[in-house]
């Protein structure tokens, strides 16, 4: 039989792994604690010998479900979730970085990766950021006591789109762990593993859970790093085939030292999110290539940037990355001098929420500038391409006419 489709196998997979008592769905597991029959089987669950769930802030059968159907998503050798993006990534840091290590960053990251990348720079940990569209950019900023390199797919709210297969290749020529943040393309449309990922970032809190209700990040070990090489693998986590060592590391050591566990609840809430995960991003892809169609021929608007548009200065890349399933759900724009004022068209929106929300089911835009690049300075907005006019839409699942009815009258001066 062929192989089936990836949401195919998630709708099927918590049954297919034996949900208790025949359920389609896992259920909530809400103890914290787990016992044993035997002193042995609680001495080797302890010392990593032995699978098994100890105490809830290293996870449940509950998270352990959602992660096995986004490491179906990734195609990945193991996914552990956390309670938000950020834990996601504070864990990755913390967990495989010490002080006196060297990380390459992309200069285009969201902006509260930036915030804690600077508060490790205050712990010891040396950064560079540099161009993430340009592979050569970012193998000159590796230095002799460079870790890891990290970047995203899809760069918020400007899309730029890095060289995701050229700095894995420089990754791996050079032996440094490659973590790719791909929550705005999303594996939908790109699977990071096929560019040479080590450890994949999401933020669940986006297009993966889809409603804008629950917040939540993951973290996959693609199977493609050798860690057996790396030099931050603790004696406990030795165990075994090194192919598991790092993920075990973020498991283990990650989750007890920041704690930044995902609850049960949540677990099962982003699972359902999940079973209509290719819908809504086939559908909001569609419409955020549609309006930016749309947009870029309105006598009004200075500039768009989408990847999907081949004025994009990363389109050519975008087409051979993305899978045809559209170029992601995120555009910004600018306007025309003679045009309304940025805040004018969105004070006169009357569909489309003023929110700073991105991956919801509804639509939403903000004015980049002034609010979540609001604390940096007029200049290094300016290195990013943060023009002061810069709107950013974060496309939903709505009909593509009434988005484009809102826009449409909210344009006209
Ligand atoms: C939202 C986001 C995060 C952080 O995720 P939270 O779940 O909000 O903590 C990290 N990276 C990117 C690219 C994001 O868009």
């Amino acid at each position: 039989m062929n192989k089936r489709h990836i949401q195919t196998q998630i709708l099927h997979l918590d049954r297919k792994n034996g949900a208790e008592h025949g359920a389609n769905h896992k259920p909530i597991h809400k103890s914290t604690q787990w016992a044993f029959d035997c002193a042995q089987d609680i001495v080797d669950t302890f010392q990593n010998r032995r699978s098994g769930y100890t105490y809830a802030r290293g996870g449940s059968p509950t998270t352990a479900a959602l992660d096995a159907q986004l490491n179906a998503l990734e195609g990945g050798l193991g996914t552990v979730t956390f309670a938000t993006g950020m834990a996601a990534i504070a864990t990755a840091l913390l967990a495989l970085l010490k002080a006196g290590d060297h990380l390459v960053a992309s200069q285009y990251l969201f902006g509260n990766t930036t915030s804690l990348f600077n508060t490790l720079g205050e712990y010891g940990i040396s950064i560079s950021y540099a161009d993430p569209t340009d592979a050569a950019a970012i193998e000159a900023a590796i230095l002799p006591n460079t870790r890891m390199v990290f970047v995203e797919t899809l760069a918020n709210p400007r899309t730029q789109i890095a060289d995701l297969s050229g700095i894995g290749a420089v990754c791996a020529q050079h032996g440094l762990v490659y973590v790719v943040d791909n929550t705005m393309a999303t594996p939908a449309l790109v699977q990071a593993k096929n560019h040479g990922a080590s450890i994949v970032v999401n933020s669940l809190s986006k297009s993966l859970s889809g409603h804008g209700a629950v917040l939540g990040g993951s973290l996959t070990d693609t199977g493609l790093f050798d860690w057996s090489t790396y030099s931050n693998i603790y004696q406990g986590y030795q165990i075994g085939d090194p192919k598991n060592w790092g993920l075990l590391q973020l498991r283990k050591k990650g989750l007890r030292d920041v704690g930044g566990t995902m609850s049960s609840d949540t677990a099962q809430q982003i699972s359902l999110g999940l079973e209509t995960f290719f819908l809504r991003i086939e559908r909001a892809s569609q419409n955020a290539h549609q309006l930016a169609l749309w947009l870029s021929q309105h006598p009004s608007v200075a500039h768009v940037y989408y990847p999907g548009l081949p004025n994009h200065p990363q389109h050519e890349r975008a087409v051979t990355m993305f899978n045809g399933q559209g170029f992601g759900t995120l555009l910004s724009f600018t306007l025309k001098s003679d045009a309304k004022s940025a805040f004018a068209v969105l004070d006169d929106l009357q569909l489309i929420m003023m929110s700073t929300g991105l991956g919801d089911n509804r639509t939403m835009t903000l004015p980049v500038a002034q609010t979540i690049y609001a604390e940096m300075s007029a200049e290094q907005r300016n290195a990013w391409g943060i023009e002061d006019g810069l709107i950013r839409v974060a496309v939903g699942i709505e009909q593509i006419d009434d988005l484009i009815a809102d826009w449409a009258q909210a344009l006209k001066i």
